[in-house]
């Protein structure tokens, strides 16, 4: 692999982080192109196809010209490009600190300890299933993150009993966010506090900032 090595982009873009525990820190977001998955509530479908090719070279200067100290690889799915191994080495050799938000359904072990895993399980209303999720749980870092979208009070229900099944609390910081437009925050809150369910609520800041339908931010 050289510098010249290629990934398929999306957009590059600098904003404010609105999920997971780096929720409100400035960040530059890199969205690859392309995801195995289709999520019943997907909000970047626009990254399924297209994109422009670029160079590890070209993504990092970009990427460089936002001065943050966060880059969150996002998706579509990062992890299902080969050369995003070489991205995330280049990017960690300029001083970044990485998080890289993944649906779950590919192999984590080799960006374990080098970025900040944010890993979705699947819920049954996503319309998804992830089954390599729980493999991976296996080999992330008590630092990653696991996150559950809940559409439904089953969706809640399931969460609970994969949280139960796998220790997820006791082993790692879980996010429960509310499907946007489908299940209220407030509905979420209280069936976490009726339960005094010690997982994280979390509301898609970017979407409170700049509105539901915006991209790039
Ligand atoms: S994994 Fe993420 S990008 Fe892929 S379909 Fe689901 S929500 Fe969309």
């Amino acid at each position: 692999m050289t510098d010249e090595t290629r990934l398929k982009i999306t957009e590059i873009f600098h904003s404010i982080q609105g999920e997971s525990t780096l929720a409100g820190e400035r960040f530059s977001f890199v969205r690859l192109t392309g995801c195995p998955l289709r999520c019943t509530y997907c909000d970047t479908t626009y990254s399924y196809s297209g994109g422009k090719w670029m160079t590890i070279t070209e993504i990092a200067a970009e990427v460089a010209s936002h001065r943050t100290r966060w880059v969150c690889l996002t998706g579509g799915e990062p992890l299902a490009h080969p050369n995003a191994l070489p991205l995330v080495k280049r990017l960690l050799n300029e001083g970044k600190k990485l998080s890289i938000e993944t649906g779950g359904e590919e192999d984590v072990t080799p960006y374990t300890g080098l970025a900040r895993i944010i890993m979705d399980i699947k819920t049954p209303d996503s319309g998804e299933k992830a089954d390599r999720c729980f493999a991976n749980l296996a080999h992330l870092n008590a630092s990653d993150e696991i996150k559950f979208v809940v559409c439904s009070r089953q969706d809640y229900e399931w969460s609970k009993d994969i949280c139960r099944r796998y220790d997820l609390v006791r082993r790692f910081t879980v996010l429960f966010s509310p499907a946007h437009g489908t299940l209220p925050l407030k509905s979420l809150a209280e069936w976490m506090l009726e339960d005094r369910l010690d997982v994280r609520l979390q509301t898609q800041l970017h979407k409170h900032i700049w509105g539901s339908s915006s991209i790039g931010v």
